[in-house]
């Protein structure tokens, strides 16, 4: 069993040194447990929060163990009666080729229906965050405009598509001309590169409307251009906050906390943090079956990166914190 433990807690940009590869021998399942063979690993932003200790919402990964991720595997060999040998599930077998996992968490997956890469991706966790997030705090109304960071990747490129069905106007963020591109390719109104050097003044010129829905994915600068063109009564479902997984101190700059209050006790202003495993039981199914009819007629597109071997994993990783990735990180890890 190939695995990627983790060595040490990375300080800032996780460097090779912090993970281990190592190989051990295959475990066997007992009572009510499946043996799985890793066939896809999803590489997600929030495994950045699991390396470290800080307190958060979940536990952190300790160091000596492998790193936890969400698979595509195939069932090698089932002590349970709900699954048999040959089956596609998905799973949650972290950076290794093969895990034994209880029967209880694992979900069957139909290749014939999707391909099964896409349960990690659109739908999959980051395709429902952007659904639950955008229609249950976001609460998008046709005619409003609806805008996104970090735009091309498994949830901005999800939520621009979606607030789309629901007759927004939409605005897309993405580092680079090929993302902004790609971001007109999914239909986009308005596509902007934060790479760019006046974020605020296009936005100010492209957006003159003002934004009533901002899902907030990465935060730094890009949420400094938002602030002033969000509309009264905008709101901001707070999703994640990319731009600064890997920062070791404080942004430069004035403390900028005044204004934002500012903000937003002048405009009526709704930010809501939230964490998708929130919403699961009482919106999955709906998503499932929304999602799967949008990708289904085409209105919900999705792309995805996909990188062979496990032990490209950590810097496939850490690419992705930093925009190398196009579309959802995954890596095969077998066939
Ligand atoms: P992505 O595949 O979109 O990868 C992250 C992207 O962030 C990069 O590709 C890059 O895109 C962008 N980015 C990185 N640094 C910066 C920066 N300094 N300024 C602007 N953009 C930057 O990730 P996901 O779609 O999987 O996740 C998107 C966000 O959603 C993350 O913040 C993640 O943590 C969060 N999330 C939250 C969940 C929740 O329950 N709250 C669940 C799942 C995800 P580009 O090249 O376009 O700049």
């Amino acid at each position: 069993n190939r695995r990627i433990r983790l060595a040490s807690r990375p300080v800032g940009v996780p460097q090779p040194e912090d993970f281990i590869h190592d190989d051990a021998p295959i475990g066997s399942p007992g009572e009510g447990e499946v043996l799985l063979r890793t066939r896809y690993l999803s590489l997600d932003p929030y495994m950045r929060g699991r390396l470290s200790d800080a307190k958060s919402y979940a536990k952190p990964v300790e160091v000596g163990d492998v790193i936890v991720g969400a698979t595509v595997s195939e069932v090698v060999e089932s002590n349970s009666a709900e699954f048999s040998a040959g089956q596609t599930v998905l799973s949650y077998g972290g950076w290794q080729s093969y895990s034994v996992e209880p029967a209880a968490h694992l979900r069957l997956l139909d290749p014939e229906a999707a391909p099964v890469t896409t349960a990690l991706g659109v739908l999959g966790m980051p395709g429902f965050t952007a659904y639950s997030g955008l229609l249950e705090i976001g609460r998008p109304q046709a005619g409003e405009t609806v805008a996104v960071a970090a735009a091309t990747g498994p949830v901005g490129s999800a939520v621009g598509q979606i607030a789309k069905v629901k007759g927004c106007t939409t605005v897309g963020i993405a580092g680079g001309p090929e993302k902004v591109a790609y971001l007109e390719e999914l239909g986009f109104d308005v596509a902007l590169d934060h790479r760019g050097d006046d974020l605020r003044g296009a936005l100010k010129q492209a957006v003159p409307q003002g934004i009533d829905v901002y899902f907030e994915n990465v935060s730094g600068p890009v949420w400094d251009a938002v602030l002033p063109r969000l509309n009264t009564f905008a709101r901001v479902p707070v999703c994640g906050l990319a731009a600064g997984y890997n920062a070791t101190e404080a942004p430069a700059g004035p403390d900028r906390s005044a204004g934002l209050m500012r903000n937003i006790l002048t405009k009526s202003l709704l930010l809501r943090g939230f964490i998708q495993t929130e919403f699961v039981e009482s919106m999955f199914s709906d998503f499932l079956r929304d999602m799967g009819q949008w990708v289904r007629e085409g209105k919900v597109k999705y792309r995805e990166d996909i990188t062979e071997g496990i032990d490209n994993a950590p810097q496939t990783f850490v690419g992705m914190l930093e925009g190398k990735n196009f579309g959802k990180t995954i890596i095969q890890v077998g066939e």
